[in-house]
């Protein structure tokens, strides 16, 4: 229907344009800004928006906040399922912000160290000249980024065949990712300093900080319209204006096309998207009857097979009684491909045959958590793909003076992107975003 312009709401019209931003903002939408998904990314962001005194809404698909950040309590002791170190703790704003709200966070080393064994296909083996290999790994993938091109994993080692093994298993267990598809330089990037462990666990911590921000949970966003004056955001709950969006939401979440854009997204962002993709690190807790296989707390077994489905098993960690699985790639994928039960007998057959029958007798339950499969996060966390190292760059353009991404993605510091790819770099982001939509 066409609307009739009367005197009355020509001059109503010309009111609000004479107002401040924010008012005439208060006046033409439903909210100043609307954050969607509360991860890292979008407490960070809602918390800035408190601060500031901007207006929020903060939207979440999960029954829960904390995204990948997220203290599993289903085997009766708590075990972090995704983050588990604060990295770079001297500038991580979760170190900050433990201590506000006193919870432990402590420095790796303080922990004591268990036993380290490794194992090919569940036989002992010793690795010889390892630690030459790792070091030397070590230089030409931490190092100064000026000397690292934006080739792949497996280039970066091409003159050195000894270390393709270790720069596999490394991409792997450290990206989630085969070695071909990862950037040496976007990698190179990140940011290095002391690891922190949250005993609690880090979800819990993430939990315990957004208790007190408003979100709306289980309220999926499905459609961004940004074809008139802000924006329009669709979700489970309906409808809402707003001056602007920050979306937080994993990269291969968008990949995937669960949240529509009208119009599409512009070319600048579609290649940075196009430039990134999601590894497929994976947890799977196993629960014991107290039985420790004479393992002592904190010790690792790292099991290789030479397909390339590498699993480190971590053991008793603070004491508990739950070994967790980690692995990642294409093995990955495909044990998560054969259903969760599947997936848990794997990882029972591979402890078996290190550690005989009595790991089955004391087995007493399990919980997966293959993010690769969770339409939530599509992935564990981004990468660049080789030659796409510019691409987070793109993907943190604001669209339209109205759309801005944010998240471990688009992570900044000091414009480098040394956060990437972290809770904390995500947090950071997030609250940038807010900066930005400010302006
Ligand atoms: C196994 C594993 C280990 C890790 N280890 C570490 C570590 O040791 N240290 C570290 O710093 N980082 C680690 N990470 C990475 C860390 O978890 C992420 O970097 C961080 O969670 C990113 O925060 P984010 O807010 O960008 O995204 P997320 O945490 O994914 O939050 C995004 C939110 O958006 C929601 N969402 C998705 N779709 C929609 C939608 N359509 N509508 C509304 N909401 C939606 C999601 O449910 C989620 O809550 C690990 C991750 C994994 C999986």
């Amino acid at each position: 229907m066409p609307s009739t312009l009367t005197r009355r709401s020509i001059l109503a019209a010309g009111a609000t344009l004479a107002l401040p931003r924010a008012l005439r903002a208060q006046a033409l939408f439903d909210t100043d800004v609307v954050i969607v998904g509360a991860g890292p990314a979008g407490l960070g962001a809602a918390r800035a928006c408190a601060r500031d005194g901007e207006r929020f809404v903060l939207l979440e698909a999960r029954n829960r906040i904390g995204g990948r950040v997220f203290t599993d309590m289903s085997l009766g002791a708590p075990y972090d399922a995704g983050a588990f170190y604060i990295h770079w703790a001297e500038r991580n704003p979760w170190r900050t912000i433990a201590d506000e709200l006193g919870v432990s966070a402590r420095d790796e080393n303080a922990f004591p160290n268990g036993a380290w064994l490794s194992f090919e296909n569940g036989a002992p083996v010793e690795r010889s000249g390892r630690r030459r290999q790792f070091a030397e790994l070590s230089r030409r993938f931490d190092t100064d980024q000026s000397d690292v091109p934006d080739v792949s994993f497996i280039q970066r080692v091409a003159d050195a065949p000894d270390l393709l093994p270790g720069a596999r298993g490394m991409a792997r267990m450290a990206v989630g990712e085969e070695a071909e598809r990862i950037s040496a330089l976007d990698y190179a990037r990140l940011w290095s300093g002391d690891d922190l462990i949250v005993p609690q666990g880090y979800g819990a911590l993430v939990a315990q900080f957004g208790a007190q921000i408003p979100v709306k949970l289980t309220t999926p966003v499905t459609h961004i319209r940004w074809d008139g004056r802000g924006v329009v955001v669709e979700s489970a709950a309906g409808s809402l204006t707003a001056r602007a969006v920050i979306v937080t939401v994993p990269v291969g979440v968008l990949a995937a096309g669960a949240i529509r854009f009208t119009p599409e997204l512009p070319a600048v962002t579609q290649e940075g998207l196009g430039g990134l993709a999601m590894g497929a690190l994976t947890k799977i807790g196993l629960r014991f009857d107290g039985a420790r296989f004479g393992l002592p707390v904190n010790s690792n077994l790292w099991d290789e097979s030479p397909d390339g489905g590498g699993v480190n098993f971590e053991c008793w960690s603070f004491d508990r009684d739950i070994i967790v699985a980690l692995f990642g790639g294409d093995f990955a994928r495909a044990v998560l491909a054969q259903g969760e039960r599947a997936a848990v007998e794997t990882m029972l057959d591979r402890l078996t045959a290190m550690l005989g029958p009595q790991v089955r007798a004391a087995f007493m339950g399990s919980s997966v958590n293959g993010w690769a499969t969770d339409p939530h996060a599509m992935g564990c966390y981004s990468h660049a793909l080789p030659g796409q190292a510019g691409a987070r760059a793109k993907l943190a353009q604001p669209v339209g003076d109205r759309i801005w991404f944010a998240g471990e993605a688009t992570a900044v510091g000091d414009g480098e992107f040394g956060a990437a790819m972290t809770a904390g770099g995500a947090f950071l982001a997030g609250e940038a975003a807010v900066r930005a939509v400010r302006g």
